[in-house]
């Protein structure tokens, strides 16, 4: 679990207070990776407190982060600092959280990132590391992976030494995301929640989590009652609810599904889970209603047809991540999960979207 947490809106402007105890010494630097959304935002860059050797990333959250990138950074990080940093600062969204996480580990542990992707695998304690989310849904603030795209696998690096040491939580640096970006990565949120209480993993601690967090996203994406200031505290703290609700548990059918699209087709997290869950009346029924209701509500166009012209080797590809992503199917279906998700039947589901 993440040790140390700070929420509040205006808390960015603690930064300072927090990280100077921190600074190992005048030569070992913290290294902001920003998302490059904030470039020519001075609103948000001029408060971090940059001194000595510090400095800021910024990178782009356009992709998904992938193991080859976090290899050039820590190279990167590793030729231009004196010594190692005293700590990296993920400021963004799951791409940029994501991405500080692993660059962090990858500072104390040999060789490359990909080598580490899997279960428990880290042997090595991560460098300092502080996440400060710029937009609710993905639960990458609290939980204990980082999602990296490798040369064979989508797999995250899970590990003890994965979660923040210290996570900063002002709903003030979500107010400019754009609709529809808030509406796929609340909606991941959403999803994680569905997924995690209706999982035979399920057990009282992910329980409470999910029901909180479920509750939340009800009240934001179809209540009519909250403020613009309410609703993006509101799902901060649903993302970190639903964080923590699979954290103890596992997602489930939308997100191995969505693994797959990812892989193949580039499609980001949150949008992919919203293309799949849209098809999933079958597994989650009461569930896609709501779903289909907080779309409409919004006025969401997903796209359509993005399987329209797929081979059957990207097929095979696609139903191959999917499926090589065991644990997710055996929370969503039980044990006996291959008898009822076969590569056929997964085929016919994709090619519905
Ligand atoms: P993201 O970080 O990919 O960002 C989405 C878009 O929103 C980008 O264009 C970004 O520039 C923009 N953006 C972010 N903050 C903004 C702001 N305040 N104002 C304006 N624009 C802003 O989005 P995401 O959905 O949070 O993250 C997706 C990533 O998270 C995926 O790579 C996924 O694999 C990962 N993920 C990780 C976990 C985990 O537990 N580690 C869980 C779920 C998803
Ligand atoms: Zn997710």
């Amino acid at each position: 679990m993440v040790p140390r947490v700070v929420f509040g809106r205006g808390s960015f402007n603690q930064l300072s207070e927090i990280l100077t105890p921190k600074r190992l010494n005048l030569n070992a630097p913290f290294i902001f990776l920003v998302d490059d959304v904030f470039k020519n935002n001075t609103w948000i860059t001029s408060r971090i407190p940059l001194s000595y050797d510090d400095k800021i990333i910024y990178i782009s959250a356009a992709e998904e982060p992938k193991t080859s990138q976090v290899d050039e950074l820590v190279e990167d990080i590793i030729l231009t600092t004196k010594e190692r940093p005293s700590g990296i600062i993920g400021i963004g969204g799951g791409t940029l959280l994501d991405l500080a996480k692993a660059v962090s580990i990858m500072l104390t542990n040999e060789g490359e990132t990909k080598d580490y992707q899997g279960w428990d695998l880290v042997k090595n304690p991560a460098i300092y590391h502080v996440g400060i989310p710029t937009i609710s849904g993905t639960g990458a603030e609290v939980s204990r992976t980082t999602v990296l795209t490798g040369p064979t696998q989508k797999l995250g690096i899970n590990s003890d030494f994965t979660p923040f040491d210290q996570v900063v939580l002002d709903s003030e640096l979500v107010k400019n995301v754009p609709k529809d970006q808030w509406f796929y990565t609340g909606m991941d949120c959403f999803i994680h929640c569905v997924e995690s209480l209706k999982g035979s993993y399920l057990n009282t601690f992910s329980e409470t989590y999910g029901n909180m967090a479920f509750q939340l996203c009800k009240e934001i994406f179809l209540g009519n009652n909250l403020s613009d200031v309410e609703s993006q505290e509101n799902l901060m703290m649903a993302s970190w609810h639903g964080g923590m609700s699979i954290a103890y548990s596992q997602v489930g059918v939308a997100h191995a599904m969505s693994y797959g699209l990812s892989y193949l087709l580039g499609i980001k997290h949150g949008i992919g889970n919203c293309i799949v869950f849209d098809h999933l009346e079958e597994f989650y029924p009461e569930d896609v209603v709501l779903f289909k209701d907080m779309k409409m509500k919004h006025n969401i166009e997903l796209p359509q047809g993005i399987c329209s012209n797929l081979n059957d080797e990207e097929f095979d590809i696609m139903i191959g991540v999917a499926l090589g992503l065991e644990p997710l199917w055996e929370n969503a279906l039980g044990k006996n999960w291959n008898k009822i998700i076969t590569p056929k039947k997964l085929k016919e589901l994709y090619q519905k979207m």
